[in-house]
């Protein structure tokens, strides 16, 4: 058990920042408040549907309703996307063309892409001759001058950049950050192409999304962020028309993409998580700032530092031992609504390159907007932490660590 008073000395200093989430969260519940007003969101939006779904409203008015929230012509959110993975698998095969080059400007993407982007005879963009290059961040930071030269001595057809920290020991990049970085390819090295952004873990956070800072396209899961813990599935895409309806042919098939299309349960808890989400995403970062600063106090090293305020819904956590990381996770798992009798242990998962373990006792299965921990067994023994439905839960898990 860690001492309660520290857990509350502590959060009486985050006061203030829990004043500012406080004050993004309202910002962006009126936001969202606004899409639904203007899309005239009504009860039948929520009916479901069979065969192939034509005039299926719900799913079209969803689709409007997740353009307006990112400001964008065009989105889909459907789940006929089965995860962010998928979602980010449309956008690179429904705008990559072969012979086409793409470029990561934040290093190598996330694990679930490597076998999208380079695997061998599996249909991955490689075997369709779909090449990828990349940049790693240094500390963190963008390599702005090899950014430069690769571009003025090179075409790309998309410049790809991935939000949140992934299984990297760095902070997610801020939406000030991602605006200054498009604003430098759109100006200083004159890039016209597609600039594409993965948004997993990011919505909500700010009071912009990266498609309000010159982003072209934007893609992420709805068992994060944007379902508010309450979608039961799915992935969104959002961007320029022009991209959207290339993902679309891709995800459907050219000619009937956007007419067909059914969800037989309806539609209601994609829309209910999305209005409640910039509140549960306010109540995870409340309680990731908690879980940064009391285990800081206590000695071990986070990212982001004490008292410093998230870029994503996400904290990690050095343990530097075996032992005591796989413990961590335990204890998560122990104290969540679902599976609490559960002992997690590491297991090989599919996409991820080391063993991984996982404590996921969610409503919704892997919902990692939900109270979740996972962490790849390698040194130096970082755990993620993310999500929480409420603040309270996320207090009584860290009073219930054993460190
Ligand atoms: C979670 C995540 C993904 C993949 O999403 P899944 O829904 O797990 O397939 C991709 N990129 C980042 C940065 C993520 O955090």
């Amino acid at each position: 058990m860690i001492d309660f008073e520290l857990i509350e000395k502590v959060e009486k200093k985050l006061q203030p920042e829990f004043e500012k989430l406080e004050k993004t969260s309202l910002y962006n519940q009126n936001k969202v408040l606004n899409a639904f007003k203007k899309n005239k969101i009504a009860l039948r939006h929520f009916y479901g549907s069979t065969g192939y779904g034509y005039g299926d409203e719900g799913r079209d008015a969803l689709n409007s309703l997740f353009a307006s929230v990112f400001n964008t012509e065009d989105a889909i959110c459907s789940p006929n996307i089965v995860s962010g993975t998928h979602a980010l698998a449309v956008c690179l095969y429904g705008i990559l063309k072969p012979g086409d080059t793409f470029l990561s400007i934040t290093g190598e993407p996330y694990d679930t892409l490597t076998d999208i982007i380079g695997g061998q005879d599996v249909g991955s963009l490689k075997d369709y001759g779909i090449k990828f290059e990349n940049i790693p961040l240094v500390d963190g930071k963008f390599d702005l001058k090899e950014i430069y030269e690769r571009l003025k001595n090179n075409t790309y057809k998309m410049v790809y950049l991935q939000r949140s920290r992934g299984y990297d020991w760095r902070n997610a990049l801020s939406l000030c950050e991602i605006e200054s970085v498009v604003n430098f390819l759109r100006s200083d090295c004159e890039f016209s192409d597609c600039i594409m952004v993965d948004n997993c873990y990011g919505e909500f956070i700010d009071v912009r999304e990266p498609t309000e800072a010159g982003a072209d396209i934007v893609a992420g899961s709805m068992i994060k962020n944007p379902g508010g813990g309450i979608a039961p599935t799915g992935g969104y895409v959002a961007g320029l028309k022009k991209y959207v309806q290339q993902v679309r042919n891709r995800l459907i098939a050219p000619a009937i993409a956007g007419e067909v299309g059914s969800y037989y349960n309806g539609y209601q808890y994609f829309y209910q998580g999305l209005f409640i989400a910039p509140h549960i995403v306010k109540e995870a970062l409340k309680g990731a700032m908690l879980f940064s600063s009391v285990l800081s106090e206590l000695g071990y090293e986070t990212l982001p530092h004490r008292f410093e305020r998230p870029n994503d819904i996400i904290t990690s956590i050095k343990f530097g031992d075996k032992d005591k990381l796989v413990g961590f996770i335990q204890t998560v798992q122990s104290n969540s609504p679902i599976d609490s009798f559960v002992t997690v242990e590491p297991w090989e998962m599919p996409g991820y390159e080391d063993r991984v373990v996982m404590a996921a006792g969610c409503f919704v299965q892997g919902a990692s907007i939900e109270l979740s921990a996972d962490a790849p067994i390698r040194p130096p023994y970082i755990a993620y932490l993310q999500g929480g439905l409420t603040y309270e839960h996320c207090k009584i898990v860290l009073r219930n660590m054993n460190l």
